[in-house]
């Protein structure tokens, strides 16, 4: 579009590229592709640091006058801007999706984020939204896939890291507070078997005791590593044949150890948990200190893993799960998903002290349909059980409050759905067509036109436009007739 020729149907006079725009602003307008955007952190955001001289390329427009901007650059330039040409519409967007939403998911942003965690920081989600919006805006007779299952409008994912010896027993407490509040938590265990530098060995009875306690009260289990070292980002990838007989990893202080490697933390603290722990499979993996190394994906998907939560939401800017790509790289994904933290609890002035706040920005993930990710250390059960409580009570009915792996596994269901909408020679009839390759349950379909009815055991709600779908087995093709209203 920087032909010449392109300029009058995008709509601008001229444009300059420069790395030195650091703050973009959407613009008070009616236009529909931001119509998600309304709180001050997605009408506003940052695309850099400015302690770096340079961050990512932008170019900034000078609109024509018969052009709309939508959103602007610091420096008076468009960032982003909309043309009418007869009965359509251009839009031109003067940054690279590349850089607004990947480079912030695997870590490689110029700190774009405005904190670290336990603060609504969407800065890559909003160009989702703005992609819903256009879909939703033009497509005709649109359909979507929900990010939450059962028409519901959030969920809240709950966990905890156990990495003291001492936060095997509170933990217990948690769970039980947990089921009393119709909610259950995902538990990441370090499984320490060596004394080192920085604490002894736990991993043995009795703590193996409790933790199997845990697992049967219905809980869900995921490793945090073995020496849980502030240093891990920094380790060297490893054979991938470590093993409990011969892995020796110490750490020799606080961010250094020596025997350690990626592959040793992730699959010996696997290997322990599946052995020790009866029924479990270990999918889920947490670092200590949310250290990442850029070779966590390929060591989590060779051992066997399928999930991460080891960035914080705020860091990679976003608040809906994500495909972590290989090498924290620009060209390809892993099999691994992540689920950063949202809401964590060490943080002054620690999290008892900080639930209202907590659920402002679980309210703010809820209104885009985004999940919120809580980390409560069980290192004591008094205080912060009961501010989670105090948390659970104050949900709404419509968020979910679930552990993290049963969430992820509906995620990964969902993302790997094959489905299609097909229309058929009535003009009010449609067919839905779902394949699963895994179970999966509640699996729900926004629908633009208004629906009077469905079958194939699906559920229609009130506003005739979401329909739940029934549990899928594995491999079934399911087909649902939508009739619609008019
Ligand atoms: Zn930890």
């Amino acid at each position: 579009m920087f032909w010449g020729g392109l300029q009058n149907l995008f709509g601008f006079r001229s444009f300059a590229p420069s790395r030195k725009r650091y703050h973009l602003a959407f613009t008070a307008t009616k236009d529909p592709v931001t119509k998600y955007l309304n709180r001050p952190e997605e009408r506003e955001t940052q695309l850099g640091s400015d302690h770096f001289p340079e961050i990512i390329w932008s170019n900034g427009y000078v609109p024509d006058p018969g052009a709309e901007v939508l959103a602007h650059f610091e420096d008076g330039s468009a960032a982003l801007l909309t043309n009418s040409v007869g009965k359509g519409k251009v839009y031109l967007l003067g940054l690279s999706l590349l850089d607004v939403v990947l480079r912030n998911q695997n870590n490689r942003d110029y700190e774009a984020q405005r904190h670290y965690v336990n603060a609504f920081e969407p800065g890559a989600d909003v160009w989702l939204l703005v992609l819903r919006a256009w879909y939703e805006a033009y497509g005709k007779d649109w359909v979507r896939l929900s990010t939450i299952p059962g028409g519901q409008r959030s969920a809240l994912l709950l966990s905890h890291d156990v990495d003291w010896e001492n936060s095997f027993a509170p933990g217990l407490d948690f769970a039980r507070i947990e089921k009393a509040n119709q909610a259950s938590s995902t538990f990441f265990i370090q499984t320490k078997y060596v004394d080192d530098a920085n604490s002894k060995a736990f991993f043995f009875a009795p703590k193996i005791d409790l933790l199997r306690q845990l697992k049967t009260s219905g809980s869900t289990v995921g490793s945090h590593s073995i020496i849980h070292s502030r240093g891990f980002n920094k380790f060297e990838l490893g054979s991938g044949y470590e093993t409990y007989s011969s892995y020796q990893p110490r750490g020799l202080g606080f961010d250094t150890a020596s025997g350690a490697t990626v592959f040793g933390e992730v699959r010996v603290s696997k290997e322990l948990l599946d052995g020790e722990i009866p029924g479990q499979d270990t999918i889920f993996f947490r670092a200590g200190h949310l250290r990442v190394p850029i070779s966590l994906p390929e060591a989590l998907e060779r051992s066997g893993y399928q999930f991460d939560s080891s960035f914080t939401a705020d860091d990679v800017l976003s608040n809906f799960p994500f495909a972590l790509p290989r090498d924290l790289g620009f060209e390809e994904d892993s099999e691994i998903y992540e689920f950063p933290v949202t809401i964590e609890d060490e943080e002054s002035p620690g999290f008892a002290k900080r639930v209202p706040q907590a659920l402002q920005v679980i309210l703010a993930n809820a209104e885009n349909g985004a999940v919120s990710v809580v980390l409560i250390h069980s290192n004591e059960s008094i205080l912060k059980a009961a501010a989670e409580q105090d948390l659970l009570r104050q949900l709404p009915s419509d968020i979910i409050k679930t552990d993290m792996l049963t969430f992820a596994k509906f995620w990964r269901a969902r993302d790997r759905l094959q489905w299609s909408l097909t229309a058929t020679s009535v003009p009010t009839e449609a067919v839905l067509q779902v394949k699963s390759a895994e179970p999966v349950t509640g699996l729900t379909f926004e629908f633009q036109r208004p629906i009077a009815t469905v079958t194939g055991g699906a559920t229609m709600f009130p506003d005739n436009r979401h329909i739940v779908l029934p549990e899928l087995a594995p491999g079934h093709s399911v087909s649902i007739h939508i009739n619609y209203l008019h």
